[in-house]
């Protein structure tokens, strides 16, 4: 009796309709784009066909195009007389009209299974893993300057390992189920917050964007998309993946917004129920004063999770195998134009290894390339993305150069005539405390103290207590006791933390990513915890045995 009863009650988790075979997922393979490979002709036709041409981008309230006279364009960074796409700002109207919408949604498909969820964004994985890859990577490398290499790991590998990761977390969590006991079961509803979530993402990783907006709707929710205005093109492109792989209208609103007329309206709505950020320290905290400001009108506490920048460093140590620290700081600082929030931006070297290491980088200095990533494949890195950060890179490398204290070792130029182009540059300090030791930059700026070797211990202390940031850095030593040392030191330095590694590259799953202190709430979009930020889990406790009597035995 009581067992038949108990099955009744588990079918509330959704066990099921899903083969749980289908839940083993792998990361995505990095493709190699070899000349003559199918990967590279479709990657070359795809990017033909976008030359010169001018993408129209609505908002999208479930399922109507709405144009509104506020009309902006996205231009791309390294040829900025194309405009990639022509897109328009919601007002607040149109912005209050997609919070209603979605949550007049929100309940039938918070009441849909788990996996009828998770399958939508299966089937998006699998489209951009096949028949939309080459769409989604041209798009990335036009609209936000990546070569061919920065937009696959991104636009392609890490879209696709976050779709299917947290689709699987998602119905995998479902197993985490609270004990039964005699006469009675108990069952963990995984609902969707009540109200809107509001997906706010930044330029500089297509996959970030995807990930804000889709993993919500796995755990029921709702969301509104603001995607980022330097970024349309390839978000407008997952956007309408998701919706042709099943997503209903009103799940995810997709709406570009000026950031502080979207941030306004999300927060003054009593439906806020969550912000999943990604972006600057500054528009999170602006985000955050704002629901503390509102919190007495909404319905639920909002969720907030956001992740924000870094100053992240490599420390190398007189043990360190010189070879893998330059090679990882050309890359770790340079790629994508140091424009990833875990870009190596301040490096600490020993005096005495300074001289090779130095001439190491100068030497792979003069052999990148920085360039139209979509003409030459060579080029190693493109321009930053827009004027804004040319101009604000432009000050610091301006800075150096007129600063007692900095020394140009390498590069220091910029021009924006074509494109928002900026060379590698390589700055030396004699004042550990410079602000180019502590500020985000994100530019392809590498700031380097130089230290007595003898000194690594403070060096360390120094490292955690420079800047407000704590998202990645890096350890390079073949010391074991030095690595020791500096993991205790630099507990709290990073999120991510890397021993004889780079500070760039985590891959979902095997990194999940995100950083404390200024660099956020450290999340780890990638890791299986994170879909539960966007859970509110009902308990269920179903009773087979009568109570019979209301006196305790003791009470006679
Ligand atoms: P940003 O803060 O300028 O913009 C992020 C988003 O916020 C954009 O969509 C923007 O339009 C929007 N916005 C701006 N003002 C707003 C407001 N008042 N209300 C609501 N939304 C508003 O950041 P960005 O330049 O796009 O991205 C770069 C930053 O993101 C860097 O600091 C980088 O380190 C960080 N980042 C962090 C991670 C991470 O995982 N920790 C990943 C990528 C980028």
């Amino acid at each position: 009796m009581l067992r038949g009863r108990a099955a009744v009650s588990r079918s509330l988790r959704g066990f099921k309709t899903f083969p749980r075979a289908a839940v083993e997922v792998k990361n995505e393979p990095i493709l190699g784009f070899a000349e003559g490979s199918a990967e590279r002709k479709e990657l070359l036709k795809a990017l033909a066909g976008l030359k010169g041409k001018t993408e129209e981008i609505p908002c999208v309230v479930g399922d109507e195009h709405v144009w509104t006279k506020d009309v902006r364009y996205q231009l791309s960074p390294f040829n900025h007389s194309h405009k990639v796409a022509k897109f328009c700002y919601a007002d607040k109207a149109l912005i209050n009209r997609a919070i209603l919408a979605s949550v007049a949604a929100r309940r039938e498909w918070d009441l849909k299974p788990v996996q009828d969820r998770a399958q939508v964004l299966f089937k998006a994985a699998d489209v951009i893993a096949g028949p939309k890859r080459a769409e989604v990577l041209a798009k990335t490398m036009i609209g936000q300057g990546k070569t061919v290499v920065q937009a696959e790991i991104d636009a392609a590998a890490e879209l696709i390992d976050f779709f299917r990761f947290n689709a699987k977390h998602a119905v995998d969590l479902q197993d985490q189920q609270p004990l039964d006991a005699e006469g009675s079961t108990n069952t963990m509803l995984y609902r969707g917050l009540e109200g809107f979530v509001a997906a706010v993402s930044p330029f500089n990783f297509t996959a970030i964007g995807g990930n804000l907006a889709g993993t919500p709707t796995l755990m029921g929710n709702v969301v509104l998309w603001k995607p980022s205005d330097t970024a349309m093109s390839a978000s407008y492109a997952v956007y309408k993946v998701l919706r042709e792989c099943g997503l209903p209208p009103n799940i995810v609103q997709f709406l570009p917004a000026d950031g502080p007329v979207f941030g306004d309206a999300i927060t003054s709505s009593e439906h806020l129920a969550g912000i999943n950020f990604t972006g600057s320290v500054p528009t999170f905290r602006h985000l955050w004063k704002q629901v503390a400001q509102n919190l007495d009108s909404y319905r639920n506490f909002p969720r907030l999770a956001g992740e924000c920048g870094g100053k992240n460093f490599h420390f190398v140590h007189a043990s360190a195998d010189v070879e893998s620290v330059v090679k990882g700081t050309i890359r770790s600082a340079f790629e994508y134009g140091g424009q990833k929030c875990s870009a190596c931006s301040r490096m600490y070297v020993p005096d005495s290894l300074w001289p090779q290491i130095r001439d190491q980088l100068l030497d792979i200095h003069r052999q990148l390339k920085v360039g139209d990533p979509v003409e030459d494949f060579s080029t190693f890195f493109s321009a930053v993305i827009d004027n804004k950060s040319f101009a604000r890179i432009k000050k610091w490398l301006d800075r150096a150069k007129s600063s007692s204290a900095l020394k140009v070792v390498a590069g220091g130029n910029y021009d924006d005539s074509k494109g928002y182009f900026v060379e590698p540059t390589i700055i030396q300090t004699t004042d550990p405390r410079d602000a180019i030791m502590s500020e985000e930059i994100f530019g392809p700026v590498l700031a380097v103290y130089v230290y007595p070797e003898k000194n690594y211990k403070e060096v360390l202390q120094l490292i955690d207590s420079t800047s407000p940031y704590a998202l990645t850095g890096a350890v390079f030593a073949q010391d074991k006791n030095v690595v020791d040392e500096a993991a205790k030191v630099l507990r709290n330095a990073a999120g991510n933390y890397y021993v004889n590694d780079k500070s760039t590259g985590s891959i979902v799953a095997q990194q999940p990513f995100g950083g404390a202190r200024a660099s956020g709430t450290n999340d780890k979009p990638g890791g299986q915890h994170y879909v539960l930020r966007w859970t509110s889990p009902q308990v269920v406790k179903q009773t087979y045995v009568p109570l019979t009597d209301w006196k305790y035995p003791y009470m006679g």
